[in-house]
Parts: C-alpha cells; sequence; structure tokens
C-alpha cells in the first residue's frame, strides 16, 4: 500500500469523526427540542401566501386525519364553482361534514348584503363545528376573504377558536390572513408564488385546479 493511500483514508477517517460529532450534536439539539415538546393540544394553522397549495395542503391533512378515523368539518367560504374535487370526493364521506357557503359571494357579485348574509349563515356552521368536541380537525377554507371584505367581524371569531375544545385542530386558508388571527396561530406557513401554469396561458385543469 503506498503512503498516499494511507494518508488518504487518514484524512477520511478525521472527516468521518467530524461529521460524526457534527450529527451527535445536532441530535442532542433535537432531542432536546422533543422532549421540550411535550404538550398535548390542538393547533390553529394558517396557510397563506400568493402561491398555489393553500387549500390543497389543507385537504391533504384532513385525508391523513380521516386515515387514524378522526372526524373533520369543512366550510368553503368560496368563490364561484361549487363542484370542486374535494367537494366530491369527500361529501358523502361518513366521517365528514361538509359545507360551501351559499349563493352570494362570486367575485362578480354586487349585492353586498346577500355577500354578507352568506358569510354569516357560513360563519354560523363554522361556529357549531367550533363548539362539537366530537371533531377532531376543522378546515375553513378560503375564510381570511371574509374578513379582508368586511363581510365578517373577526372578534367573535377569534374568540370561537381561542375557546374551542382543547383537542382541535382547525386549518385557516387564504391569500392574506387577519393580523388577530396571526396573533392567536400556533402555525403559519405561507406558500409563495414563484411560477404558476397560468401566467404561461396554461388553462385552468380539472382535478389540479378544482
Ligand atoms: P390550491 O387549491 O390549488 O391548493 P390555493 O388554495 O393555494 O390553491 P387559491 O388562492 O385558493 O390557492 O386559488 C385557488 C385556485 O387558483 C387554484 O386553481 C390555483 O391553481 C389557482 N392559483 C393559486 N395561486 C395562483 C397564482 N399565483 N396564479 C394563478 N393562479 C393561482
Ligand atoms: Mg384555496
Amino acid at each position: 500500500m503506498s503512503s498516499h493511500n494511507e494518508q488518504h483514508s487518514a484524512v477520511n477517517a478525521s472527516e468521518q469523526a467530524k461529521h460524526q460529532a457534527r450529527k451527535a450534536k445536532k441530535k442532542a439539539v433535537v432531542d432536546e427540542r422533543i422532549a421540550k415538546a411535550t404538550e398535548e393540544r390542538g393547533v390553529l394553522i394558517l396557510m397563506k401566501g400568493n402561491g398555489k397549495g393553500k387549500s390543497s395542503s389543507a385537504f391533504g391533512t384532513m385525508a391523513r386525519a380521516l386515515g387514524h378515523d378522526q372526524k373533520a368539518g369543512v366550510i368553503q367560504f368560496i368563490k364561484g364553482r361549487r363542484h370542486t374535487g374535494e367537494f366530491l370526493f369527500f361529501k358523502d364521506h361518513p366521517q365528514v361534514d361538509f359545507h360551501v357557503m351559499g349563493h352570494g359571494f362570486t367575485w362578480e357579485t354586487q349585492d353586498k348584503s346577500k355577500d354578507i348574509e352568506a358569510a354569516q349563515a357560513a360563519w354560523k356552521q363554522a361556529e357549531i363545528l367550533l363548539n362539537d368536541p366530537s371533531y377532531n380537525i376543522l378546515i375553513f377554507d378560503e375564510m381570511s376573504y371574509m374578513f379582508k371584505y368586511e363581510y365578517l367581524d373577526i372578534e367573535p371569531v377569534v374568540t370561537a377558536l381561542k375557546n374551542r375544545p382543547a383537542h382541535q385542530n382547525v386549518i385557516i386558508t387564504g391569500r392574506t390572513m387577519h393580523r388577530d388571527l396571526q396573533d392567536i396561530a400556533d402555525t403559519i406557513s405561507v406558500i409563495q408564488d414563484e411560477k404558476h401554469a397560468f401566467r404561461q396561458g396554461v388553462k385552468a385543469q380539472i382535478g389540479i385546479e378544482w
């Protein structure tokens, strides 16, 4: 064996030792964090930002919960399209209670009082779910617009979220989030818009967009 090779493997051994030491240090930090995270309770998750993936993340999480036999509630505070894939897929699931906001609200609508009425009816339904401990996870999809357009007051929503059953998880989606919701949230993720097919002229697609 040449001395060159011996030198080479000696370097490798010392690098390996350094690498292992770094890993051990990192593991200790992670272990300490895991040991500290002992609280068991439901969380409020906000999915915001201009990129694509907020609602699909929420429904993905709901599918995860359903896999564990949990019970879910959905209120879609949406514009336009009623028969989304998520609605068609989950509406008949025995563990899902799915509500889509009434016709009042579309991007084209001019009748603000009808919009407010529809938003308030949807909120009433949301409140029922927030008071029912049998629900493990709730999704308030596109709810953030209700505050932006002043169709709903923020205070009763914050109060109901704070007073919900301790184990209940809630996910709220929408491009922009009210400050007060951000203040009480446990987890906030921002979906950034780096590229979107739409801007390259690709038409909205069934199964991808809705
Ligand atoms: P998804 O439901 O696909 O997870 P999202 O909830 O993050 O999307 P929304 O603001 O609810 O986004 O918009 C829903 C629709 O708008 C989807 O059809 C989505 O592909 C499209 N969309 C989302 N972000 C953009 C964007 N930056 N430019 C163009 N269209 C977008
Ligand atoms: Mg969405």
